[in-house]
C-alpha cells in the first residue's frame, strides 16, 4: 500500500510539473502570435519586417507550440497524449489520476 501512495505522488507531482509548462507553452506561444499579429497590423511601426516574416514567425511559433505540446502533454504514467483539457483530473487511457 505505501509503494502504491508513493507511485500516485510521484505521477501527480510530474503531472503538476508538465501541466505548469503546458500553461507557460500557452502564455509564450499567445504572446508572440499577438505581438507579431500587431506588428503585422501596425507595419508602419516595423518598417524592416516584411508581413511574409511575421506570417512566418507566427506559423514558427504554432508549430513549435504543437510540436513541445506533443512532447510534453503526456499521462507521467502511461505516456500516452492527454488531449485537449488542462485540467484533467485522471488519465482516460490508464485511469491514473493526476490532481
Ligand atoms: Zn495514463
Amino acid at each position: 500500500m505505501a509503494m502504491h501512495k508513493r507511485g500516485d505522488t510521484q505521477i501527480k507531482r510530474e503531472f503538476w510539473l508538465r501541466q505548469g509548462r503546458q500553461f507557460l507553452a500557452i502564455a509564450v506561444a499567445l504572446f508572440f502570435v499577438i505581438l507579431m499579429a500587431v506588428l503585422y497590423k501596425r507595419n508602419d511601426l516595423v518598417g524592416e519586417f516584411s508581413k511574409n516574416a511575421l506570417v512566418a514567425g507566427q506559423l514558427s511559433v504554432i508549430i513549435a507550440f504543437i510540436g513541445f505540446t506533443a512532447f510534453n502533454w503526456r499521462c507521467p504514467s502511461c505516456k500516452k497524449y492527454l488531449g485537449s483539457d488542462i485540467n484533467k483530473r485522471a488519465c482516460r487511457h490508464c485511469n491514473s489520476r493526476l490532481r
